[in-house]
């Protein structure tokens, strides 16, 4: 994602660009997964000192709601990452590390579910419960 989309996105929202946004935006879009507020408040102030704590709780809150960012409950902590791309989260259990998988990569069982059990998965969201290569190996 650029920053034209990144723009574009705001402004498809009815969100004004502003430094806080555009800080947790790009955030969120180099480290590629989903944080909580707390930590995005970190990031964000390490980036710009005068971007503080409550901006960014009030930035993510708004983003959230007009469906630019979603949240998903992980060992007790809300952690938020970009919504535009429907995907679904690989959660490593031992040590919390989570990945982004394509919607699509559940296609083919959700297509079962639907036939088989007549039940509908949804289609971006998921936790998927595992363990990464590193816990694996070690
Ligand atoms: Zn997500
Ligand atoms: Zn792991």
């Amino acid at each position: 994602m650029d920053r034209i989309e990144t723009d574009q996105m705001l402004a498809d929202r009815g969100l004004r660009r502003t430094g806080a946004r555009m800080a947790i935006l790009t955030i969120l879009e180099r480290t590629n997964t989903h944080h909580s507020v707390s930590t995005l408040a970190q990031l964000a102030a390490a980036v710009r000192p005068t971007i503080n704590a409550s901006s960014v709780y009030r930035n993510v809150t708004a983003m959230t709601e007009s469906g630019v960012l979603h949240c998903i409950e992980w060992a007790g902590e809300l952690l938020y990452g970009l919504a535009i791309t429907p995907h679904h989260h690989l959660i490593c259990q031992p040590c919390g590390t989570l990945l982004e998988i394509p919607a699509g990569d559940l296609d083919r069982t959700a297509a079962d579910l639907a036939t088989g059990r007549r039940f509908t998965l949804n289609q971006a969201g998921q936790l998927l419960l595992g363990r990464c290569h590193q816990c694996s190996a070690a």
